[in-house]
Parts: structure tokens; C-alpha cells; sequence
């Protein structure tokens, strides 16, 4: 990072555990905050003059960081957050939190993000995962994202264009870096969006571990049935691998119940995996991005 500057942050050896919502994971050589999308193309254009690997995180919330850490840059998209409400959406950086812009939404009378506002994530790691809940999800909404691509610049792309399914984009295939997004909203009225946006959290609380270190759902739903349900029955409940467990109110979370490791975690993961496809012949996927 010799002759970067920037408004932004920049840390040396940097611990992944404090970028992560599973609080595990070794140091990263470098750690960019940029403070906005013209840093964050200086620092990826820096890296890629440097040799250097470049990893984007937004708030680090469906991501498993190896123990190893991370031989390069680990960059936060934290600092992108500039929005523009619109009476039809708003236009906002990467780095804005779904629980950020949902409430945003709701005081505006703006309809759409009922289903975001217990997801911890940023907008820019919520279009690459095609976040959603509750029967909404983010290809919804999307009416177009600004990238900046591999071949060093910014591209404005449409939301038929981004290639959404079932938690996925074409963006995870990488080489391209959400700066920000244009949301299409309708109106309606605020406490009819608030009265939703209750009832979802409500739900969230009865239904999953909340205020303990996870990564939300590990697996991703077989077609017709789901994760928990088959890790449930196969007994996994409450079952431990050093300091990671599956959680006792939902099987589809595995928890950080204190020093946890990566290590500990892939072992639940896999064992689970085997587990489940030996009893039900279902070969289940992760949704987490193993990095
Ligand atoms: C308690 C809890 C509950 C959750 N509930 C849900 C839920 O209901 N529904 C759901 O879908 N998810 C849920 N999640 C998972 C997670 O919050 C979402 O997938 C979220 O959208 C990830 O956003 P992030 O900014 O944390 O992405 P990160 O975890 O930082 O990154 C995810 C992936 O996207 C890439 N990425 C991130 N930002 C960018 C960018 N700007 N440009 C290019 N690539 C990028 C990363 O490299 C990584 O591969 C939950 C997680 C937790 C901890």
C-alpha cells in the first residue's frame, strides 16, 4: 500500500474476526475503508498494480473467513453511503445496511423493503447474494447497480442484467464490485409498512438465534423443503465442533459460542452435509461464501 493515500482507513494485519459477523478468521495483510467509490476504485486499481488480491466486503455477514487470514487486501464498503430518495426509490451506495435504508423507507411512506430490515447486511453484499425474507428479495428491486469491473471501470448495469435466482447473481462469479444501486419503491402507507416490518422481526426473533455471532442461514433450501428442517431431524440440534454449534432454535445457524475457528466450523459444516445426504439423499449447498 506504499504511496496510497486516502481519507479513508488503512490497517496493517488486521484481524478478519473484526470484519465478520462470525467473529472468526485470521489477520489481513491490509484493511481499506475507502470513503467513498472514487477511493475504492484507487485502492482496486492500486492492488491490481501491486500484485496485490483484493476481497470486498460489505459488513462481512455471510462470509466465512479462513483462520489463515487473508494474503492481501480486505477491503469495506462500510464508507459508500450517500443515498438519494426519490418518490419511486432511492439511489444509494454499497456500503448503506438493508435495516438502514428499510427504516429510511418507512418514514418516507416508501413500500418494498419490509422484507430487508433484519438483514445485517450492506446494499452492495445484499445484490450479490440476492438477499431476501418473507418472500421478497432483492431482484425485486433492483432497477439498476453501478460496478466497477476487473477492467478498471465504473459500469451502470440493469437489474435483468445481474442474472438473479434463488440467493444468487452473476456477480458472485466476482471481477465485478457493486458501488452502489438504484431501488425502485412504491408507496404506501408508513404504518402499514411498519405494522409489516413487525411482524417480520417478530417472526426473525421466534425463529432465529439473534444477538449471537452467526452468519444467518449456512445452507441454502433444497426445492420443496428446508435446511433446518432436514439438519433437525438428522439430530443436529445443540451439537458442537470446538466453539461453533448448531444452533438450538434454528439448525440452518451455526453460532460463534466463543473462540470459535474456521476450522471448527467447516468440520460442522461438512459433517451436517454428509449427515444429511447419507439419511435423505440431499446433497445440501452453503449460502455462506467460504472465502
Ligand atoms: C443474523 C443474520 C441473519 C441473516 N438473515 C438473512 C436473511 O434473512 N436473508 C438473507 O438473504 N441473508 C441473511 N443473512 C446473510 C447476510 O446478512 C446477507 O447475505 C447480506 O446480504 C450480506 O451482506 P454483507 O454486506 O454482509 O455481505 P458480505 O458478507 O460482506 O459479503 C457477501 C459476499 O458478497 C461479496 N460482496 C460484498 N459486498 C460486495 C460489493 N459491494 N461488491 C461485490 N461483492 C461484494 C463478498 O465478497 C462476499 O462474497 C443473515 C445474516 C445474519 C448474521
Amino acid at each position: 500500500m506504499v504511496g496510497l493515500e486516502i481519507r479513508g482507513r488503512i490497517e496493517r494485519d488486521w484481524p478478519m474476526s473484526k470484519l465478520t459477523a462470525w467473529r472468526v478468521g485470521g489477520p489481513a495483510t491490509f484493511a481499506v475503508w475507502p470513503a467513498d467509490e472514487e477511493e475504492l476504485a484507487l485502492v482496486l486499481r492500486h492492488g491490481r498494480a501491486s500484485g496485490l488480491r483484493t476481497l470486498v466486503l460489505g459488513r462481512g455477514s455471510n462470509v466465512l473467513a479462513p483462520d489463515g487470514g487473508w494474503e492481501g487486501i480486505v477491503l469495506m464498503t462500510t464508507g459508500l453511503r450517500q443515498t438519494i430518495w426519490r418518490e419511486d426509490g432511492v439511489s444509494a451506495g454499497a456500503g448503506c445496511t438493508l435495516p438502514a435504508l428499510a427504516q429510511e423507507a418507512a418514514r418516507r411512506s416508501l413500500s418494498g423493503l419490509e422484507f430487508a430490515c433484519g438483514i445485517p447486511g450492506t446494499l452492495g453484499g445484499a445484490v450479490v447474494m440476492n438477499a431476501g425474507a418473507y418472500g421478497g428479495d432483492m431482484s425485486g428491486l433492483v432497477l439498476r447497480a453501478r460496478l466497477f469491473t476487473e477492467e478498471g471501470g465504473f459500469r451502470e448495469c440493469s437489474g435483468a442484467e445481474l442474472g438473479f435466482s434463488y440467493r444468487r447473481s452473476a456477480l458472485q462469479a466476482g471481477g465485478r464490485f457493486v458501488t452502489g444501486a438504484v431501488l425502485r419503491l412504491r408507496a404506501r402507507e408508513e404504518a402499514l409498512i411498519r405494522r409489516d416490518m413487525d411482524t417480520w422481526q417478530t417472526r426473525r426473533r421466534q425463529s432465529q438465534p439473534l444477538g449471537v455471532a452467526s452468519a444467518g442461514s449456512v445452507f441454502r433450501n433444497p426445492p420443496g423443503d428446508f435446511a433446518g428442517r432436514l439438519i433437525e431431524m438428522a439430530g443436529w440440534k445443540g451439537r458442537r465442533a470446538g466453539g461453533a454449534e448448531i444452533s438450538a432454535r434454528n439448525a440452518n445457524f451455526i453460532i460463534n459460542s466463543g473462540g470459535a475457528t474456521a476450522a471448527d466450523i467447516r468440520e460442522l459444516i461438512a459433517a451436517v452435509r454428509e449427515d444429511v445426504e447419507r439419511r435423505f439423499h440431499i446433497r445440501l449447498e452453503t449460502e455462506i461464501k467460504i472465502l
